[in-house]
């Protein structure tokens, strides 16, 4: 089994609704050992649209991370997710952000997640399932480093 760390977000349709429902997928597939809070995100890469809901949860999978990587996308085709432009308006994005400890560095996959330690709206809610998260530096000074956490906030929404 590996612990593996999945970013969720949305801004279509009626976001929190689409976490939920993407849960739901997910725990069909997987075990859900924790999920972060609701945050909420000003839209990233200057493309006008509205803000992102975003979340982080903690599973368990005996899926190798190709297989994760298709499991994810097959629910967000299933929840209707169609692929328009680099960091457009989407209902469901869920990307693998860590994979147990592996370091993988293939075209379609790249673990570590590439955006990891430069998104405040992925390392918010990652530090609240793995606060002990430590590249180097401590996921709080990555936190302080990339200085856009004003664009992140906790939303009263609940799972
Ligand atoms: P996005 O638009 O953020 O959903 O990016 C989707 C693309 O990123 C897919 O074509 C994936 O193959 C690729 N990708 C690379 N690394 C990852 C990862 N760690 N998790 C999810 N998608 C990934």
């Amino acid at each position: 089994m590996t612990l593996v760390y999945i970013a969720l977000g949305s801004n279509l349709g009626t976001p929190i609704e689409n976490l939920r429902k993407s849960l739901e997928h997910l725990s069909q597939k997987m075990i859900i050992k924790d999920r972060s809070k609701i945050y909420e995100a000003k839209p990233y890469g200057g493309v006008k649209q509205n803000n992102f809901l975003n979340a982080v949860i903690l599973v368990e999978t005996n899926l190798t991370a190709q297989k994760l990587l298709s499991v994810l996308q097959n629910i967000e085709i299933k929840m209707g997710r169609v692929r328009t432009i680099h960091w457009g308006a989407r209902i469901i994005d869920l990307d693998i952000l860590l994979f147990g400890d592996k370091v993988i560095q293939k075209d379609n996959l790249q673990i570590p997640h590439t955006e990891l330690l430069k998104r405040a709206f992925v390392l918010i809610p990652l530090s609240d399932v793995h606060p002990q998260m430590l590249f180097e530096k401590k996921i709080s000074e990555w936190i302080n480093l990339i200085g856009d956490s004003k664009d992140v906030w906790l939303t009263g929404e609940s799972w």
